[in-house]
This record gives structure tokens, C-alpha cells and sequence, in this order.
């Protein structure tokens, strides 16, 4: 007889609204075993499951699954772990409903199986449970006695380092800022992603013999050269795509007017939440304007929330449709009482006779036809301007490489954009012995796809240095 299935999904726990946007707490409070395990049988298990393929790095969600539906948790930590070094990670900011959940067979006719709720339930266990999980006592190989470069901490960096320890190389990463982590410590907030979970998960990563090297910036004190002189058989670039994109418009200067990445590092990486305690101010006035559709949107509108503003706006010159943040965090900045601004662009920004922003004057715009994305192009409703008042703006239109690696690397090829130019399967770059991955050559996208991309090349390293003796 077929499993009767539950059509609904087990809801996952939450902070209250009006309760979360004064602290800064996770928001998502995450399933107990009952839960999981009620969440977990609602898994048809079917011999061609389409989850898998959803997955940029391969998870056996079928087989992580089955094993919560035997309550056979050290199984199904051990089954994640074997392909994903940071599952306490991807369970809170995949973007699942357009990965793994995507693709879920269930989802045809019902919800889709929450699978990175379950994922982060079973990485949660196994962080709080360390023996009793087993995953953290790990078999290393005999050494290769190759040494291999990996520069930046982010999802590529970590992902590439943890795989190639576990081939049996040994690794230096070398992370630019004071912190490893990358945008899962300096992007992503507190309250989505706990940094004690990225501090563990990177930890995790250490302990396969990953030395990580912060306050390395490498292109300025040490080349590429000198890393591949310097007894570095191979080199990774994993630095990510994190300088800001301005609108170029007038008052783009004025004080009040942040960009994302600097908004997002004061507060997350400088702690300015706790200031006076750490000594980095941030200036929030009463009503904030946050300009983009994207998760850094979402974010800096969240943080201005709970950091005390009165009003928050975000403005955004698609609907809500077309936004490419994660539906989640979209869903929780509505409740939190958000105002979404759609079909709105700014067209310049005004101050005060002290320099600070006080307005932006912005068009509507209508969507016409789709773009080469597939998405509809925002069209300029003509005298459509009006004013708004704002005390602060937040600039969250998107990233684009850094291009101080890039330029400091003779035979390194970069694309129109900016990005290194590299092999999609392989991560190959055009410079012998240097290969890529992750933002840096996809331009700003998930960490899962970085992930994904940290990995073939962590593949193709490992045949390459076996190949070549
Ligand atoms: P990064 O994470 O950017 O890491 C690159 C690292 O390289 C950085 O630590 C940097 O300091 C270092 N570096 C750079 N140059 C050098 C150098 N010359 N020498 C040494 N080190 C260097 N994706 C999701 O899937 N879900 C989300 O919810 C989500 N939310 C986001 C929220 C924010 C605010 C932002 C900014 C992005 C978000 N993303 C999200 C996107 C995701 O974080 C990125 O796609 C992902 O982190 C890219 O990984 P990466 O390893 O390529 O680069
Ligand atoms: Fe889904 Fe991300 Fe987990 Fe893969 S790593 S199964 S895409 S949540």
C-alpha cells in the first residue's frame, strides 16, 4: 500500500516579528527531532529522486533523509558531511526553493520536502553531539607531500581547501581580512547566520589540516608568482566579486549614503551593533531607503530595522516576482513591516546644507519585454518623479571583482566584466597551475554555486597533481 504522505510541511519554529527585530537573534529557530522526523517522512523516496540534481555539490539528500526516517542521525551526518563541508551553512542560506527543493518531486503536487531545514537540523545535531556523530573524526590519507595555495576563506575558498586536504595535500588559505569566512562573516547577518556556526564549520575545515592565514593579501604584499615559486605546486582563487556597484547619479557623495558592503561589514564584521563596546560607529537616522531586490537588500533593510530606525523602505525597480532574494528572507523582511517600493528607481539624491542626505527624487517604471535572464526589463514611466525623505540611503545594487589580483597576475585572463576567465567544469584559468572558482568567476551569485565550483576544481587539482607525479 502507498505511504500516506502529509500534504503539508512541518512549519519550522520562528522568533515572533515584532519580537526579533529588537534583538538580533536568529530568526529561523530550527526543527526538533520530532519535527525533523515527521519533516523527513513526508520524503516519497522514489528510485529517481530529482533532489540531487538541484544540488551544485551532489548531497544524497535521499540518503541523509532515509537515514533521519531510521532515526539513524551519526548515518545521516556522515552522508552530508561526505559532500558538504559546510551543512550547517547551506541549510540556512541555500536559496532551496530554486536548488534542491526546486527540483524535489513532492513539490510537483505539494510542498517540497524542507530538505535544508532538515539539513541544518542534522549539522546542528552533530555540532552539539561531536563524538557521538563521528563525522569529526576524520581518516586523513597518507600525504601526497604537495602543498597547494588557496586564496580567499569564502564558500570556494573553504570548499576547495577541505576537499583537497581530504585528497590528502596540504593546504594554506590566504584570507585579505582579519576574519575567515568570507561573506558568511562579513555579509550575511547574525541573525540569519550565527557566526559561532560559521566559526565551527570552519573549524571543522582546520581540523583536516587546512592552515588558514588571515591579514594575506595576496596580489599586493605576495604574487601568484611567488605563491607558485614559493613551493605551491597548485593555486586556488577563491576572493569572491565583493566591490560595491554605484548608481551614478548626483548626490551619490553625500554623507548618510552608504554601499551595502560597507553598511554590511561596519555591522557585521566590525560589530557596530555592540558599539560602544566595539569601537565601530554606523549612523542609522529614522527612515532608511535600501535600494536593490537582492539577499544584500533584504539584509541591510533588516539590519536597519533592528538597529533602530523608524521606517524602512526598500526600493526596487522590478516586483516582487522578479526579486532575486531568497523567498524566505523576502518573506520575513514583509512581516518585519518592511515597505517594498516596486517599479521605483532613483534618479538623484538630495541633501541638507550640512551635506546629509535628506531625499531622493525617483521615476515608477512599467516591465517590458524579458532581458537575456528572462526577466522583464524595467521601462521609464515618463513624468512619473516624485520625492521622497530619507536620513539614510543604502546602496545594494550588486558586487564586481576586485580587480587587484586580476591585474597583479601576468597570463591570467579576465572576462568583460571583470571576472577570471575559467574553465566551467574544471575551474582551469589561462595561467599555468592557477586555477578558480566561486563569485570571482560566476560574478556575485550563492554560496552554493561557489561551493560547486570549489569543488570541481578541488577534483581537478587533485587528477592534475596525481597526473603530474
Ligand atoms: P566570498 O564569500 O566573497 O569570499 C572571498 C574571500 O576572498 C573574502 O573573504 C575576501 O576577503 C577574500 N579575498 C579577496 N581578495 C583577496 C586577495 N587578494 N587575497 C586574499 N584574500 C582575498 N548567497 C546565498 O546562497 N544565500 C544567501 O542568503 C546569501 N546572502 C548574501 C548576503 C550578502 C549580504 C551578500 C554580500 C551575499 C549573499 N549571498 C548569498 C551570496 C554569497 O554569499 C556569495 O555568492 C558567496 O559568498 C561567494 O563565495 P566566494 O567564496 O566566491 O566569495
Ligand atoms: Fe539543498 Fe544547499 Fe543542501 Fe544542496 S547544500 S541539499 S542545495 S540546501
Amino acid at each position: 500500500m502507498a505511504k500516506k504522505i502529509n500534504p503539508n510541511r512541518v512549519p519550522v519554529p520562528e522568533q515572533k516579528p515584532e519580537v526579533r527585530i529588537r534583538n538580533v537573534d536568529e530568526v529561523v529557530l530550527g526543527y526538533d527531532f520530532d519535527m525533523a522526523f515527521e519533516e523527513a517522512n513526508r520524503c516519497l523516496q522514489l528510485p529517481k529522486p530529482g533532489c540531487i540534481k538541484g544540488c551544485p555539490v551532489e548531497v544524497d539528500i535521499p540518503g541523509f533523509i532515509r537515514a533521519i526516517q531510521e532515526r539513524d542521525l551519526p548515518r545521516s551526518a556522515k552522508i552530508l558531511w561526505d559532500k558538504n563541508s559546510l551543512p550547517a551553512v547551506c541549510g540556512r542560506v541555500c536559496p532551496q526553493e530554486r536548488q534542491c527543493e526546486g527540483t524535489c518531486i513532492l513539490g510537483k503536487k505539494a510542498p517540497s520536502v524542507a530538505i535544508g531545514k532538515l539539513e541544518r537540523f542534522v549539522a546542528d545535531w552533530a555540532r552539539e553531539h561531536p563524538s557521538e556523530s563521528g563525522v569529526f573524526d576524520i581518516k586523513l590519507p597518507k600525504p601526497s607531500g604537495k602543498r597547494v595555495a588557496v586564496v580567499g576563506s569564502g564558500p570556494a575558498g573553504l570548499t576547495a581547501a577541505a576537499d583537497l586536504a581530504k585528497y590528502g595535500h596540504k593546504v594554506t588559505v590566504f584570507e585579505a581580512l582579519h576574519e575567515a569566512g568570507g561573506v558568511l562573516m562579513y555579509g550575511i547577518p547574525e541573525f540569519r547566520l550565527p557566526k559561532k556556526i560559521v566559526k565551527a564549520e570552519i573549524d571543522y575545515v582546520r581540523s583536516l589540516g587546512v592552515e588558514i592565514t588571515v591579514n594575506s593579501v595576496i596580489g599586493r604584499l605576495t604574487s601568484v608568482d611567488e605563491l607558485l615559486k614559493d613551493g605551491y605546486s597548485a593555486v586556488f582563487l577563491g576572493i569572491g566579486a565583493g566591490a560595491p556597484m554605484f548608481l551614478h547619479i548626483s548626490g551619490e557623495n553625500l554623507n548618510g549614503i552608504y554601499s551595502a558592503n560597507e553598511y554590511l561589514v561596519r555591522i557585521n564584521l566590525m560589530k557596530s551593533y555592540l558599539f560602544p563596546e566595539y569601537d565601530t560607529p554606523i549612523k542609522i537616522g529614522r527612515k532608511v531607503a535600501v535600494v536593490g531586490g537582492g539577499d544584500v537588500a533584504m539584509d541591510a533593510s533588516r539590519w536597519s530595522l533592528r538597529l533602530g530606525a523608524d521606517e524602512v523602505h526598500i526600493i526596487y525597480r522590478r516586483s516582487w516576482e522578479e526579486m532575486p532574494s531568497r523567498l524566505e528572507e523576502r518573506n520575513h523582511a514583509k512581516e518585519e513591516g518592511i515597505i517594498f517600493d516596486f517599479l521605483t528607481v532613483p534618479k538623484q539624491f538630495f541633501g541638507d546644507e550640512h551635506g546629509w542626505v535628506k531625499g531622493i527624487e525617483c521615476y515608477k517604471t512599467e516591465l517590458g519585454e524579458p532581458d537575456e535572464r528572462g526577466r522583464r526589463r524595467p521601462v521609464r514611466i515618463p513624468g512619473s518623479e516624485f520625492t521622497m525623505e530619507v536620513d539614510t540611503v543604502v546602496s545594494a545594487l550588486g558586487t564586481v571583482p576586485n580587480p587587484l589580483l586580476p591585474r597583479s597576475t601576468e597570463g591570467l585572463e579576465t572576462t568583460k566584466w571583470g571576472t577570471i576567465a575559467a574553465d566551467e567544469k574544471t575551474g582551469k584559468t589561462s595561467k599555468d597551475r592557477v586555477w578558480a572558482g566561486g563569485d570571482i568567476t560566476s560574478g556575485a551569485a550563492t554560496v552554493i554555486s561557489a561551493m560547486g565550483a570549489g569543488k570541481r576544481a578541488a577534483a581537478d587539482i587533485d587528477a592534475w597533481l596525481r597526473s603530474s607525479g
